[in-house]
């Protein structure tokens, strides 16, 4: 099928490129030229395992890109919208890429002579897709359900292990009220084997809302005991191992540390609490949960001043919210920069993948090659991304502060966990 992904950042990309190798026609879309033009070179303009290779393989043959919007609308079948739906300072969801992505391919849409679907995929708050049924149906004078069809379809990679996600779904999200639309989507899905649940349009938003607030409740939840134990002098992760052999519980999510960041569960999480309180809801346990991750970097700066780090050097192992990525947005590990330079502290950092953003945003701060030059040159390690790489680091007798349980199974000689 024809396909055109309007916003082609992570999940834009991955859903293009995943697309493409299943072996449709697909145009990437984005207003940034620079991205657009990476794109075209077969170049992946973020980090993300396999891309670069599987963009080899379909670029230009059946993945090009352009910010032509209207060209590509007018050649596809269907439309998905990929834009970012960040937060406003107040933990609002901001919809103004979604509306102005809506009205555009209204738009378009207006002289397109043949039927398509348009397919929400960036994660919305429930009621924004009936809002983006409207305004294309107010901008192109066409109907919904007749001339084009619209599908809320929540995406549930994990950057990391993106394309891995995208080619082996746990599950596929259908939401619409029209047959139509859910039929043409279940066509452009027919290859995976994954269970496929048709719903509405405000079931689709709300599951991915309510499966990252159970992932971020669990996160902040074994946070919250592994803080508990710590006091109480016991060991957290063997309390994670018991807690995760319960087949009701499960092993997954019940690593302590200090906690979660990305574009998605913060976001997210604050994104439905705010939906809930202006419902009349008051959202106790979200708030709770954004409340513990708050917290639990200072943790790990109570610990560091309690080995009065004055006038040494810390170095910092980690930038990106998560091993195997670029993404720096909401990272713990920024919070900790920032409030160890409040402090003037003297730092030097290291990230295989983040450290290009980390230079745009604190240009003076002093940047290592490689992990173990930013450990040579300090007193102190903080360890703030899961890297494998830092498992294989030197550390001597240099105080470790983990704050990732990376290195809890073979601990160097000077060490102490956030919660362990
Ligand atoms: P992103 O910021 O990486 O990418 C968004 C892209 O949209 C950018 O490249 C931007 O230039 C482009 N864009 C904005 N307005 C545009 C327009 N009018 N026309 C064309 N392009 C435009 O965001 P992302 O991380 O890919 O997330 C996209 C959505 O998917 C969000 O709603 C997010 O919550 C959701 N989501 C993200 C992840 C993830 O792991 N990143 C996982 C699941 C769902």
């Amino acid at each position: 099928m024809n396909v055109c992904v309007t916003g082609s950042g992570y999940v834009g990309l991955i859903t293009g490129a995943g697309l493409a190798t299943l072996g449709h026609q697909v145009i990437c879309v984005d207003i940034s030229k620079e991205k657009v033009g990476q794109i075209n070179a077969g170049e992946p303009p973020i980090f993300e395992h396999g891309l670069a290779d599987l963009m080899k393989t379909v670029v230009p043959k059946s993945l090009t890109a352009t910010t032509d919007l209207t060209d590509a609308v007018k050649r596809s079948r269907i439309i998905f919208i990929t834009v970012g739906t960040p937060s406003s300072r107040h933990g609002e969801i901001k919809l103004d890429q979604i509306e102005k992505i809506s009205h555009s391919i209204g738009e378009a849409l207006h002289d397109k002579k043949d039927y398509c679907l348009i397919v929400v995929k960036s994660t919305v708050i429930p009621g924004t897709t009936e809002k983006v049924v409207e305004t294309v149906e107010r901008v192109s004078g066409k109907e919904f359900g007749k001339d084009f069809g619209v599908a809320m379809n929540p995406e549930f990679l994990r950057e990391g292990s993106a394309l891995t996600d995208f080619f082996s779904p746990d599950r596929i999200i259908i939401g619409s009220p029209d047959k139509k639309s859910r039929e043409t989507l279940k066509e452009l899905y027919s290859s995976f084997s994954c269970p496929v649940l048709e719903s509405s349009f405000r079931e689709a938003e709300m599951i991915k809302y309510a499966s990252n607030a159970m992932l971020a409740t669990k996160i902040s939840f074994i946070n919250e005991i592994g803080n508990i134990c710590k006091n109480l002098g016991i060991d957290t992760n063997k309390v994670a191992e018991g807690i995760g052999l319960d087949k009701r519980i499960g092993p997954h999510f019940l690593r302590a540390g200090i906690g979660f960041g990305g574009s998605c569960f913060p976001k997210d999480v604050s994104a439905l609490a705010h939906q809930a309180a202006t419902a009349g809801i008051t959202p106790r346990v979200l708030r709770a949960v954004l409340d513990v991750n708050r917290e639990q970097p200072n943790r790990l700066l109570a610990i560091l001043d309690s080995h009065t780090p004055k006038g040494k050097k810390i170095a910092i192992l980690g930038l990106a919210f998560k091993k195997d990525t670029d993404d720096v947005r909401e990272s713990p590990s920024l919070s900790i920069i920032k409030e160890l330079q409040m402090e003037n502290s003297s730092l030097i950092l290291y990230d295989p993948m983040g450290m290009k953003e980390v230079m745009k945003l604190f240009p003076h701060l002093t940047f290592a090659s490689s992990a173990q030059e930013a450990v040579n040159k300090a007193d102190i390690v903080l360890i703030l991304t899961e890297w494998d790489e830092f498992k294989t680091v030197n550390f001597g007798d240099k105080l470790v502060i983990d704050g990732k349980n990376l290195l809890y199974e073979r601990p160097p000689t000077n060490y102490e966990g956030v919660c362990w």
